[in-house]
């Protein structure tokens, strides 16, 4: 190790670490904030060659202390994957993929109902960097073939898509695509890697939203990629250097703490979203709930083939003698917060239109409502969603019904 000289004036022994006189070292429970831009070195030698380990070493706080490299490791292990990256948010994540393996003249294909702002990003400025974009009805399946071309370099994945619900056939996708040439992304945020193993189903890529699920109170953003092919994460690790993009030790020690109950919360917001969604899917109020884990949704059967279980975030329509009030009800809910983002411990709510965000496929059924079940006691939100119900009926000057009439 280096020797750094000591001094005795005041100014420099202000900035001089003293050396630990502890006979025992510390060890806790947690994994230690390691905060840092500068990275020490023991001589200039190993300085000069410092890039020499840039995937494995610390060469710079923006590329990485231990407690990111922690995150890493622990994030590795949920998933199956043999490298992660942390991105500042789940959306630099995907603007991440896209802009290493996208060259202008290459064709990307996403998915119809893909996270609206992942849209905005390919509309604006993949298509203008010159990347040909393509959007795909994300019911598909196999017949994505038809669509792959000899310039198709990534194919996109959601499943289920964001708001609408759409399952997805990733095996199926993921082999027409790898036939033609192409890589498999997959937004997994919905599912977290604890409810769909993306890897087994063909996947060569995850991009998943830590802001929501892992994280897990509403008060973090990052992003992770996981791969399981050192090539695509050395790609991806060279664009990280050149864009100047890092995450801070803090959050990551967050995420961390969040990692350590996201199966327990994932488990109750998951069992308490289909009690709520079952309710809901038995009233007449409702014209459909888009929810994969109830049996009568479209995709079910997709759902209960690869995923091993769902998570908090479902979303449904109003009947048709209710639509258009749907901000009615959403504003007379009083226990749900209503908000973007979601897989915090809290309820949210968000009305939203699909169709404007539509172009490969139309959406018709207007806006939708989706919920977001945190760890509540699911008895309070159905009884907060009844009264918004009693109450868009009053609006609309119906009288009230129950249930269903039976077919
Ligand atoms: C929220 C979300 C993202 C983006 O995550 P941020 O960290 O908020 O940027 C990406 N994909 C899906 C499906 C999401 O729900």
């Amino acid at each position: 190790m280096r020797r750094i000289a000591r001094s005795s004036k005041p100014a420099t022994v202000a900035v001089q670490p003293v050396a630990s006189s502890r006979r025992n070292p510390f060890t806790g429970l947690s994994t230690p904030v390691v905060r840092a831009s500068t990275v020490v070195f023991p001589d200039a030698a190993s300085f000069d060659a410092r890039y020499g380990d840039f995937y494995d070493g610390y060469t710079y706080g923006l590329f990485g202390t231990p407690t990111s490299k922690a995150l890493e490791d622990q994030l590795n292990a949920l998933s199956g994957a043999s490298r992660t990256l942390l991105a500042p948010s789940g959306q630099a994540a995907l603007s991440l993929v896209f802009t290493t393996f996208l060259k202008p003249g290459e064709h990307v294909l996403l998915p119809d109902g893909v996270y609206g702002p992942v849209r905005g990003f390919a509309s604006s400025w993949l298509a203008g960097w010159g990347v040909d974009v393509e959007f795909y009805d994300p019911c598909i399946g196999g017949g994505i073939a038809g669509l792959l071309r000899k310039a198709t370099r990534l194919v996109l994945v959601e499943s289920p898509c964001s708001n609408t619900m759409e399952m997805q056939d990733v095996p199926a996708i993921a082999a027409a695509a790898h036939a033609g040439g192409a890589i498999v992304a997959a937004d997994t945020t919905w599912a977290t890697p604890l409810h769909f193993d993306a890897f087994r189903h063909g996947v060569d890529l995850t991009i998943e939203a830590l802001s929501k699920y892992a994280s897990g109170h509403g008060d973090v953003l990052m992003g992770a990629i996981a791969m399981r092919q050192e090539g695509l994460y050395r790609r991806l690790k060279d664009m990280t250097r050149l864009f100047g993009l890092g995450v801070s030790p803090d959050d990551c020690s967050l995420v961390l703490r969040g990692l350590q109950t996201m199966p327990l919360r994932v488990e109750r917001s998951s069992a308490t979203a289909l009690r709520v969604a079952r309710h809901l899917d038995g009233l007449a109020d409702v014209g459909r709930v888009l929810h994969p884990g109830l049996v009568d949704d479209p995709g079910h059967a997709l759902w209960k083939r690869d995923f091993m279980g769902a998570s908090g975030v479902f979303s449904f329509l109003l009947a048709d003698d209710l639509k258009g009030l749907e901000n009615t009800f959403v504003d007379a809910l009083t226990l749900f917060a209503l908000g973007a983002s979601w897989g915090s411990a809290r309820r949210v709510v968000a009305p939203q239109d699909p169709a404007p965000g539509r172009t490969a496929t139309r959406w018709t059924d207007g806006k939708l409502i989706r919920l977001s079940i945190g760890l509540e006691d699911p008895d309070d939100l159905i009884a907060d969603l009844d009264a918004a119900f009693d109450h868009v009926r009053r609006v609309a000057d119906i009288q009230p019904t129950q249930s269903k009439p039976a077919a």
